[in-house]
């Protein structure tokens, strides 16, 4: 079938891309139904310092296990959120979950660093992200400094302005702001240094090569000297070996997070395994 849409550009419908269209369709609905009847989760990888024994905090990462498709990966279903507009909800749904346990954790006098949240880049530029993270502060009645949101490189440049607005009013209450998967948007160095951020989290794409690859050790330098150079404190993320995580440290990396020092784990092994252990800093 040949069909003309609307502009003056064609589109060419194959079965294979109607097939794409309705897992897509399905999807859709049954993320819905997830997001309504609760049945997504909240996971928590840790962050550390130097040693690798004190974790610094952690990121929350939605997870999707669905009754009869099984485990969707959010690579699979956040754009399809993001398309449909069922990523509001979604994060809204995140960003309580994670208030529900830093409310235990902080009841129960522990120091786990802070919980990072990801952010969309639709979320960042609707009206009521503030209010909704207000709301879950005094809702939960938590900290500020519990939490921290990653937001990607890209979608800060979307409109640098309104961006740097509503950061800076998230920062005024304490919040961190995380620029995230840096290093793949081509940020210019007037630009960083005027965005009201904290910390850089270097793309896991660099520290995958950097070992093989001369040139990703070369950037990732730069990015760490940058990072000093303009105040900002700055993670790696995606480390999975020793190799990565002592040419890190050469470098002057201060924060880690990757498969070596652990993977992303339900809220209640997350507790089990760093926090009542005291391993937090
Ligand atoms: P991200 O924010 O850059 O998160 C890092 C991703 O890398 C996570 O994948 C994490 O599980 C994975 N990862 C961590 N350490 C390693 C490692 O050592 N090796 C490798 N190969 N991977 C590692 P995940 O959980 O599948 O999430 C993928 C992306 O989906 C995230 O990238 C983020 O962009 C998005 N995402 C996940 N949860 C949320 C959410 O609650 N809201 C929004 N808006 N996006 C989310
Ligand atoms: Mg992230
Ligand atoms: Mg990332
Ligand atoms: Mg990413």
């Amino acid at each position: 079938d040949v069909k003309v849409n609307g502009s003056n550009s064609w589109s060419i419908y194959t079965p294979e891309m109607n097939d794409k269209m309705i897992e897509k369709i399905k999807i859709e609905n049954e993320l819905r139904k997830a997001i309504q009847y609760k049945e997504l989760t909240v996971y928590f990888q840790p962050k550390f310092k130097e040693n690798l024994s004190t974790i610094i905090g952690a990121e929350a990462l939605v997870r999707w296990n669905h009754k009869e498709l099984g485990f969707i990966p959010p690579s699979t279903f956040i754009p399809i959120a993001e398309e449909t507009g069922l990523i509001f909800d979604l994060e809204r749904f995140v960003i309580g979950e994670v208030g529900k346990h830093v409310q235990q954790w902080e009841r129960k006098k522990l120091s786990f660093g802070r919980i990072s949240i990801n952010i969309s880049h639709l979320h960042l530029y609707q009206d009521d992200l503030v209010q909704t993270i207000d709301d879950v502060l005094s809702i939960y009645n938590i900290r500020a400094s519990s939490l921290e949101l990653e937001i990607t490189e890209t979608a800060m440049m979307d409109n640098e302005l309104e961006a740097n607005m509503k950061l800076s009013l998230l920062r005024d209450r304490g919040i961190e702001i995380s620029m995230d998967d840096f290093g793949t948007g081509y940020s210019s160095l007037s630009y960083l240094q005027k965005l009201n951020i904290d910390r850089l989290k270097i793309d896991q794409s660099f520290i995958k090569e950097m070992e093989h690859q001369n040139g990703n050790e070369a950037i990732v330098s730069m990015i760490i000297s940058m990072a000093r150079h303009l105040n900002l404190k700055v993670i790696a993320e995606g480390v999975e070996t020793l190799t990565q995580k002592e040419l890190l440290s050469n470098l002057g990396c201060l924060e880690f997070q990757g498969y070596l020092g652990g993977r992303p784990i339900p809220a209640d092994e997350f507790f089990a395994e760093y926090l009542a252990s005291g391993k937090a800093s």
